[in-house]
């Protein structure tokens, strides 16, 4: 599931594409968000860590500004462009599989050279791609593709642009080439992450801290449970929860949902009611705001050596998650009760919703139990069985 024998790997699948050695190979990790969800583009705070599975980018840099994409993940073979005619069509391509999976890597090639950083022919390259990411679980393989493709491009055409850049040219590429409306989450942890740490964000002036995040030396374990479900509901919800947050701050004349302090929470829900906004509104206001201060929590007590003490955190925010902003599934509910049930110490959901991923906090003497909990809650409802492995906290992209 790792990378560890990802450069062999790698090289030997551009080898066997483009008949050539490449000129190195790179690795971008996927992530979970342990704290903070649907708060990135609400200007706030995050809290992701980088896995261990990656997206690894074999490549070599063209002189004739050609682009030629190929991922031993996708079917189709290889996919050729010229950099010059990379533009993207008026809302994207469509996002995701719509546009095809070379939209991401091509939308990085486009947003480099956008930016001014790539100009005449540059920006061509041979790219073979193999990921261990899961694709469509909530653990951002796309912003590990994106990723991948602009640390190879910046080392192979020496552009030394910081990580944080790199993340928020990606998202650019997303938002704008791909067209999926993502923040800036997915992309920053998989470029700024390290081994050992959490990820504290803040998604307004992209300051972050890393915060040491220790499970082993605590005798805990942090799982992810990938339902392998995804409902279609989530594109359409994730744009509408957006559009509902951006209309609430307009309202109430802040810049963003982030500026409405914890604190005053009921004057402020209290003041949407009279300005005549519903209570799916305000309960969405609500999960933003008090999603925030629970990212703030978990630091304090991760500041102070509890790491146990954030489970039931990640549960409340779970509750919220599901009550207040309505992006779980009864999936993503089982995982948490089950686990819960089988004394996890917190669990919630990760990630956009609707499916994907939870993470399961869990005393290493207690995983295996609380896994196979899990398992057979789900067998007993009648779901697939899910896959659980353990998020051991990784670096982000680098070369390999
Ligand atoms: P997530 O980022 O949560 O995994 P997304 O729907 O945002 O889910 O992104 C998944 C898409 O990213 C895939 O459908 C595919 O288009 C693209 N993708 C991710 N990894 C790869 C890969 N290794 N090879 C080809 N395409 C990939
Ligand atoms: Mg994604």
């Amino acid at each position: 599931m790792t990378d560890e024998h990802g450069p062999g790997r790698a090289t030997a699948g551009f080898h066997e594409v483009y008949g050539t050695e490449p000129g190195g190979v790179w690795a971008a990790p996927g992530r979970v968000n342990l704290i903070g969800e649907h708060t990135d583009y609400n200007d706030g705070f995050v809290m992701p860590l980088a896995l261990p599975h990656t997206c690894l980018a074999a490549a070599t840099p063209r002189t004739d500004g050609v682009l030629r994409l190929h991922s031993g993940d996708a079917p189709g073979g290889t996919v050729e462009l010229r950099v010059e005619e990379l533009a993207p069509v008026a809302g994207g391509t469509g996002g995701g599989d719509r546009g095809g999976w070379a939209a991401y890597p091509a939308g990085v090639v486009w947003t480099l050279r956008d930016a001014g950083l790539l100009t005449g022919a540059a920006g061509g390259a041979d790219l073979y791609f193999e990921s261990t990411v899961p694709t469509g679980a909530g653990l951002s393989s796309s912003a590990a593709l994106e990723v991948v493709t602009a640390t190879a491009l910046s080392d192979l055409y020496g552009l030394e642009i910081t990580p944080g850049r790199i993340a928020q040219l990606c998202q650019r590429a997303e938002n704008v080439f791909v067209g999926v409306p993502c923040g800036i989450m997915d992309q920053m942890a998989s470029a700024c992450c390290t081994e050992g740490h959490a990820l504290f964000l803040d998604a307004r002036d992209l300051t972050q801290r890393q915060v040491p995040f220790d499970l082993a030396a605590e005798g805990l374990r942090l799982l992810v449970v990938d339902t392998r479900v995804k409902h279609e509901l989530g594109d359409g919800a994730y744009a509408n929860r957006r559009a509902a947050c951006e209309a609430a701050a307009e309202a109430l004349g802040v810049p963003a949902l982030r500026d409405v302090p914890f604190e005053g929470l009921d004057a402020t829900l209290a003041q949407l009611e009279r300005l005549g906004y519903d209570a799916t509104t305000r309960r969405r206001v609500r999960h933003v705001v008090t999603e925030d201060r629970r990212v703030e929590q978990v630091i304090e007590l991760l500041d102070v050596g509890d790491t146990r003490s954030i489970g039931p955190v990640l549960t409340a925010g779970h509750a919220s998650c599901r009550d207040d902003f309505e992006i779980s599934c009864a999936e993503l509910d089982l995982v948490v009760e089950s686990a819960n049930a089988a004394g996890a110490l917190g669990a919630r959901m990760t990630g956009g919703g609707f499916g994907g991923s939870a993470i399961v906090l869990v005393a290493e003497a207690d995983a295996e139990a609380v896994g196979k909990a899990v398992t057979e809650a789900f067998g007993a409802a009648g779901h697939g069985a899910p896959r659980i492995f353990p998020a051991v906290p990784s670096a982000g992209a680098r070369r390999l």
